[in-house]
């Protein structure tokens, strides 16, 4: 009765699997930041520290990327060191896990600013927009969040 299944249940097996494959190499994870590129071409490299995001849109892209990953590592460096005053690892983490990231959507941006709406259904599964206008600083090369404003 075994090898009958086992006849059977392999190709349908390999038939799911090769579908799997073939789904992940046509349809490769686009970017949570909504910006239509693949997540690896996108802010991944900026969020695993390969790369530095190269502008205040990058970088605040890539927050909100790392939001709904819970990465709260990066959010955490890429937050200007004045900040860090009333920051920690354990609050970013909490406030990225208890909502539920559905988009982002990038209003303006200048070279220090962007205002932006992000989408997401709260702990209790209400929908929220937060409109803000972020600043942003440059040291030593690197991009900073260093402010916003709720609008
Ligand atoms: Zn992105």
């Amino acid at each position: 009765m075994v090898v009958p299944l086992l006849l059977f249940f392999t190709p349908v097996l390999n038939f799911a699997i090769g579908f799997v494959h073939l789904k992940k190499t046509i349809m490769p994870t686009l970017c949570p930041c909504g910006s239509s590129k693949k997540y690896s071409d996108c802010c991944e490299p900026y969020i695993n520290g390969v790369v530095k995001a190269p502008s205040a849109e990058a970088l605040m892209r890539s927050r909100y990327t790392a939001y709904t990953v819970h990465n709260a590592e990066y959010l955490y460096n890429t937050s200007a060191p004045a900040m860090h005053r009333h920051l920690t690892k354990a609050l970013i983490l909490n406030w990225a896990k208890s909502n539920h990231w559905i988009k982002l959507e990038v209003i303006r941006a200048t070279q220090n600013l962007v205002e932006f709406k992000a989408y997401y259904l709260d702990n209790k599964l209400q929908a929220q927009v937060h409109h803000e206008v972020s600043t942003f600083i440059n040291q030593s090369g690197s991009w900073f969040y260093e402010d916003g404003s709720y609008i």
